[in-house]
């Protein structure tokens, strides 16, 4: 489908409008139950295993950082298993996006805590990369040149 097809859609589902308040629920409670999720407005599940980085203590994106314990363990919190460790382990099960780890995400954008992931995806929020954010590819394309 073009994004002009999707134009009424998006009209539809302009942001803080009803439909999206229903949506923002359903995804608090669905994704909260199932992944934890934290309602940052910009899902990378099928990127990371089906594990919700942003149950990471630090929030990283792109993990793990360099203070995983040698039993997997995160370092800020002792008891808890790596969230990057279980991404890791998890994307390994996963045949169709598990490649997809290896994908370095662009920086997370704030401005979208809360809202529906689902809608910032449908209408392509979501992948509007914050000002400044040349993805790794393109840098390794334009080295080529
Ligand atoms: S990545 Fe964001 S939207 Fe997806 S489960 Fe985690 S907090 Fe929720």
């Amino acid at each position: 489908m073009t994004h002009h097809a999707l134009v009424p859609f998006r009209r539809w589902l302009k942001p803080c409008g009803g439909v999206e308040k229903l949506l923002v629920v359903g995804e608090e409670v669905g994704k909260g139950e199932i992944f934890n999720c934290k309602m940052c407005g910009q899902c990378v599940l099928h990127s990371t295993g089906m594990t919700c980085p942003m149950n990471c203590p630090k929030n990283l994106r792109n993990g793990p950082c360099g203070g995983v314990r040698a039993n997997g363990h995160c370092e800020v919190i002792p008891e808890m298993r790596c969230v990057w460790v279980q991404a890791w382990e998890r994307s390994q099960k996963m045949p169709t996006y598990g490649h997809e780890l290896h994908n370095v995400l662009p920086p997370l954008n704030r401005q979208l805590q809360g809202t529906s992931a689902w809608v910032n995806e449908f209408t392509g929020v979501a992948e509007t990369p914050p000002p400044g954010w040349v993805p790794v590819a393109e840098i390794a394309a334009g080295s080529k040149k």
